[in-house]
Parts: C-alpha cells; structure tokens; sequence
C-alpha cells in the first residue's frame, strides 16, 4: 500500500510540521557528524521551493524526566541550537531558532513566519510528554500547524507524540527521506527477486530472534555469522569456548535448526583469539576445536568461501549484523569479504540493515556499493522482522 507523501499534500502558503532526525553527534557545541541534517534537506528544499512554512523538529540525546538535576544538565547537553546554526548554512533561506518547545514565544514566532521561511524548534525530548505520546503535548504541536510531513525514519518505530500523536491529527504525508527508506526495504523484504539471501550476524541471537524468524519465512537462504553463531554452534553440541554464548537461547536455536535446516548456513570455520584485543594471539580452527580458553571473533576463510558460494546468482541481498567483531583489525575480515561479495554481485537488490552493520560498510569502504544502506538502526531491523513501523502505519494512505 502506497502512503501520501510531501507530494501529495497542497503546502503552499501552509505551515508545515516536519518531523526531522536532527539527532546528531556533538560536543561542546560543535557537531562532529552532520549526515542526518543534510539527509533533511530535500524535504525541506521543496517545502521551500513550494512556497511553505516549515516548522522543523526533532528529538536530540536523551533527556531524564526523573531526577530533575539530570533533566537540567540533559537539557543543557542536547540543545538544539547549533543545529539550527548548521542549517542555516546549509539551506538558502532564513532559519529561526525558538529555545523552548512550547508558549507564547514559539507562537509568535510561528505566526510572523512568512512563506520560504523556517522555524527551527527546540529538542521534543525537552517535554516528558514527547516519548510517553502524551495526546495533550500532541494536540499543542499540531496546532501550531496545518500539516505535518513524517521525514525522521530512523524513529518511525518510536510511537511518540513528535512521530505519531501529531500525524493523528493533522493531514500528513512521508518526506524523501522515509519515502527512500520504505521503498528500498518494502522492495527486498516485500516483494524479493529470487534467489534471496539474508545475512544475520552481530552480537546476540536474543536481538535477532524476530529478524531470523521472519527472514526464514520469506528467504531462501539464511546464512549466520558474527557472535550469535556461537548460541548455534553450542545448540549444535560444539564447545564454544569463551565465544559468546546466550545460554538461554540454546533451546530456541535448537529450534531454529530444527525448522529450518535446509535454509540455515552456519559458518564451518573460525578465527578465534586468547583475549578480545587487536593484538591477541589468533588462528583459525574449525567449529569442533575451539579450546576452553579461546574465544571466535570472526568467520574463517573456509566460511567466506561458503558464504560467497551461496551468494552467487542472488537477486536479493539483505544484510543485517557484522560477521566478526569488525571494530577489531584482525577480526573485520569476514565482514569486509562478505560486503565485497555482496557489493560485486551483478543485477542484483542488496540492502543493509542495523546500526552497526551500516557503520561497518562505511568504515570498510563500501558507502556507495549497495543498493541501499539504512539509516535508521531500530527502525530497519523492526522493518526487516516483518513489523509495521508505527511512525509509518498513521500516514494514510494514497487513495
Ligand atoms: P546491528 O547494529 O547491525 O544490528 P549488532 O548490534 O547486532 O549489529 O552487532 C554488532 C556488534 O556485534 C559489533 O559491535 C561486533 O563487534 C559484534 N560482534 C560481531 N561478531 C562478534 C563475535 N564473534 N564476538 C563478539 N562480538 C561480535
Ligand atoms: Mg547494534
């Protein structure tokens, strides 16, 4: 189902309420990363070039409602304003700041807009209401608007009164930036060209279980890598070692296998390290040799072959999760071959999922090799287990 988006709302003339992710790194003031702002810019360019009032907002770090001195020094930590600094550089019109979130202040300022004008808000999480969606604190911020336009995906599967209370209330539509998002994850995870590979790998099982689970359903192959093998491997009877290991999900990978054995690919080979440092003393062994006192920090040579062997022909690619742990020189290998055999397949929709998995493809080079590379963690792994994302399900959708 197709939903409404910036396209389809009639904005000239109109305040528009616009849902960023402004949520980016800084310190003391300076922003070190500004990816997420420029991602903004295109909805917000053509609610300018439309002849619109554009009202942005966002959330910024997290801010404690319960211990009122953290909830000061929180708020003094995630202001808004050097964002609203940056923007104005950025886009070609002028940018306000309101240092408050509600009141007479933000209303006044709102109402001397004029057409091509911005209106930058402070943090959302500056009201406890915000993750809470409060129904008052989403009536308030609709008010200040005519429409709302959802453009934050990576906090589409947060229902808060920012994301969802206020696109309850006012027409509302997708900006490009989700609008991009949905239909690079919809096309793979919805409507796959066979063959379709999916690889699993990261730290936990207990964080993917909903991932695999809904992966085995609709790939036609799923191949395991990084620390959540190690749950597998002992479900399997080998000894892990030191490797990771959710004792309490050996049942469920049992399970797993049980179910799915034609589809599940485990690695056959490991590199395993006497302490987890780049410098530790390494060598790979297969899955029945780890000793008490190792620990497998990445897939081994043998498994790459594998991994790569499966991935030939695939029409289909969606990666969620390192192979190793990849922050470790010695230890990126794996994740570094795997996104070079899935970056050099020809014809073919490869799509990554998961904060640290799109990091990992960044760091290792790969930026523009996919096809689509997620910028919403939480949300791209609740996509790719099956889920509605609630920040997307409140837009109606095209009639
Ligand atoms: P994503 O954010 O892409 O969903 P995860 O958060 O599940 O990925 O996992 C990423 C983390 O998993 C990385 O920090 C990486 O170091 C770690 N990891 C991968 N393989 C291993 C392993 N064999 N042992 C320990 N940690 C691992
Ligand atoms: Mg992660």
């Amino acid at each position: 189902m197709e939903k409404m988006t910036v396209r389809d709302l009639d904005v000239q003339h109109k305040k528009v309420l616009v849902r960023v992710d402004f949520n980016v790194p800084i310190k003391d003031g300076v922003i070190s990363e500004d990816n997420r702002i420029v991602a903004a810019l295109p909805t917000i360019q053509y609610l300018l070039d439309n002849k619109a009032r554009v009202i942005l907002f966002s959330h910024l770090g997290k801010v404690n409602h319960k211990d009122p001195e953290k909830t000061e020094s929180d708020k003094a930590k995630n202001n808004m304003a050097p964002v609203a600094v940056r923007l104005g550089e950025l886009v070609d019109a002028p940018v306000k700041f309101v240092d408050v979130t509600r009141g007479e202040k933000l209303e006044k300022a709102i109402a001397q807009m004029q057409d091509g004008e911005v209106v930058v808000m402070q943090n959302t999480r500056y009201e406890a209401g915000e993750s809470k969606n409060d129904p008052e604190l989403s009536k308030y911020w609709a008010s200040l608007a005519d429409l709302f336009v959802s453009d934050a995906f990576g906090t589409s599967h947060r229902a808060h009164a920012s994301t969802v209370g206020v696109a309850e209330l006012l027409p509302s539509g997708l900006g490009f930036l989700v609008e991009k998002e949905v239909k690079a994850l919809a096309s793979a995870v919805y409507e796959p060209r066979r063959p379709f590979v999916a690889i699993v790998g990261g730290a936990k099982v207990s964080d993917k279980i909903a991932v695999v689970e809904n992966l085995l359903t609709i790939a036609d192959k799923v191949l395991i890598g990084g620390g959540m093998a190690y749950t597998f491997f002992k479900a399997l009877g080998y000894e892990v070692g030191q490797s990771l290991l959710e004792e309490d999900r050996v049942e469920l990978a049992k399970e797993f296998l049980a179910k799915a054995q034609d589809k599940l690919v485990l690695p056959i080979d490991n590199v395993i390290a006497d302490r987890f440092a780049a410098d530790a003393h390494s060598k790979v062994v297969r899955n029945s040799e780890i000793p008490h006192d190792y620990m497998a920090l990445d897939i081994g040579p043998a498994t790459i072959e594998l991994f790569k062997k499966h991935l030939q022909g695939a029409k289909t690619v969606v990666w969620n999760g390192p192979m190793g742990v990849f922050e470790l020189e010695p230890f990126a290998v794996g994740t570094l071959e795997v996104c070079r055999a899935i970056s050099s397949l020809e014809d073919a929709n490869t799509v990554i999922g998961g904060g640290d998995s799109a990091a990992a493809a960044i760091q290792l080079g790969f930026k523009d090799k996919f096809t689509h590379i997620s910028t919403g963690g939480g949300a791209s792994l609740q996509f790719m287990e099956g889920k509605q994302l609630p920040g997307i399900e409140v837009i109606a959708n095209k009639e």
